[in-house]
């Protein structure tokens, strides 16, 4: 089973870090003022920029699993 990337909208600040680190897998709602995530299966994603996202969320509001 793959696994998937999910963002916990509540507690996002909207830093943008993880958008920066992978575009791909992270967009940003400007009317929100959060991010969001594209795709939530880690499909064609590259499993290390999403780690290096996670890792990156001065929220800690990224998870994969
Ligand atoms: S890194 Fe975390 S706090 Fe920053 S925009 Fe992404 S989900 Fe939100």
């Amino acid at each position: 089973m793959s696994k998937q990337v999910t963002i916990d909208q509540e507690e996002c600040m909207g830093c943008e870090a993880c958008v920066e680190i992978c575009p791909e897998v992270f967009g940003f709602d400007i009317d929100e003022g959060k991010a969001y995530v594209i795709v939530e299966e880690d499909g064609d994603c590259d499993e290390e920029c999403i780690e290096e996202a996670v890792g990156s969320c001065p929220a800690g509001c990224i998870s994969y699993e």
